[in-house]
């Protein structure tokens, strides 16, 4: 027999006869004369519901067990679904990994319940309840495993799936966690704990339609969608790779167009400037060769100063004969000669200019 390192306060306990005696109907102490309902424990149970100041609960002799309070939730839970006729039931949805979000397939909802009862299921220290509904329409079989104190190992939801039934978790420990922040300084734990023994709160939380502690454990329906799902999602990112490879390759076709248009342009405007160059090359050189024969007669007279079409001033040497541009001068210009001078080839070849310059 497991124990809990908590002391849970338990509502109910087993009289002789075998039923579920609520605490403010036995007489107090040891003298209540019941046992821990839960049958892996069994201990006599000490009823202490004589004071106003504690909760009225049975108190373990030897510690409280580790079921006992989701091992009455759970036979409550089926009788009170028994006598009450129906059950909510959570909106079914499962995680669409295309889409990338919680997708619903079927929304909350109530059914008729034909019978409940506890079953033994999955192996945990309470039992499960085993819910058959529908009214008019064909019965199906659930159930409800009720957690307060036990989160469902892996092992235990194994168990549950091979009995081939959808399951639905009744998690009272959500609720545990909102009292605790709703509550804050005033929340005291044993006494919400008893609370949820009450047939009371359990009718009302099983009744409640938001079905905020209802959960899917197992659900076929959902596994099949959830199955073809997972294989849509290999299909889809197939074609999805596939898309972006296609795309991958028209924008790689688009850029190669475009580098070739570019290139293309680029050749035909390197082609006019060239042809523009050579123009304007031979231009200037034509209306140099044009310039140098006109310069070649105009230094013969001493009037004006001999410049040719783009402004530069041009000299004959003396000397040598030659007709060139200013700067290749020593020396040149002066009254009646002032297209004439002494070049510097001249100059370097003899050292003696017989000339002087007179106009610097
Ligand atoms: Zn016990
Ligand atoms: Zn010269």
């Amino acid at each position: 027999m497991s124990q809990l390192s908590e002391s849970v306060p338990i509502l109910y306990g087993r009289d002789s006869e075998g039923n579920l005696r609520h605490i403010d109907s036995v007489t107090n102490g040891e003298a209540c004369g019941c046992l821990c309902p839960c049958p892996s424990c069994a201990q006599p149970l000490i009823a202490r519901n004589n004071g106003s100041k504690r909760i009225h609960h049975f108190a373990h002799k030897r510690g409280t067990c580790a079921w006992s309070a989701e091992y009455i939730i759970s036979v409550l839970a089926a009788d009170i679904l028994q006598k009450h006729h129906y059950m909510s039931f959570p909106e079914l949805n499962y995680f669409d990994r295309i889409k990338g979000r919680i997708v619903a397939i079927s929304q909350a909802k109530t059914l008729k319940v034909a019978s409940a009862t506890t079953k033994e299921l999955s192996g945990r220290g309470a039992p499960e309840v085993m819910l058959t509904c529908g009214g008019n329409t064909k019965l199906r079989q659930f159930v409800l495993v009720i957690s307060l104190l036990h989160p469902v190992s892996d092992a235990q939801l194994e168990r549950l799936k091979s009995s081939g039934l959808d399951a639905i978790a009744f998690d009272l420990r959500s609720l545990l966690s909102r009292k605790k922040r709703e509550l804050g300084k005033h929340f005291d734990r044993a006494n919400v704990l008893a609370g949820f023994q009450e047939i009371s709160f359990i009718a009302d939380v099983l009744r409640d339609e938001s079905g905020s502690c209802f959960e899917w454990l197992i659900n076929a329906k959902r596994d099949d969608i959830d199955q073809i799902n997972r294989e849509d999602l290999t299909i889809w990112l197939i074609e999805e790779e596939r898309r972006r490879d296609a795309e991958e390759k028209e924008r790689e076709r688009k850029r190669a167009q475009f580098e070739a248009v570019r290139a293309e342009e680029r050749a035909r405007r390197l082609q006019e400037e060239e042809k523009v160059r050579v123009e304007e090359e031979r231009r200037l050189r034509e209306q140099a060769e044009r310039d140098a024969i006109r310069m070649r007669e105009l230094v013969n007279q001493q009037q004006a100063q001999a410049r040719d079409s783009f402004g530069r001033r041009w000299i004959k040497c003396e000397i040598c004969g030659e007709v060139k541009l200013e700067n290749e001068f020593q020396s040149y210009g002066g009254i009646d000669r002032i297209n004439l001078g002494c070049c510097y080839e001249c100059l370097r070849k003899s050292r003696v200019c017989g000339i002087q310059s007179s106009n610097q």
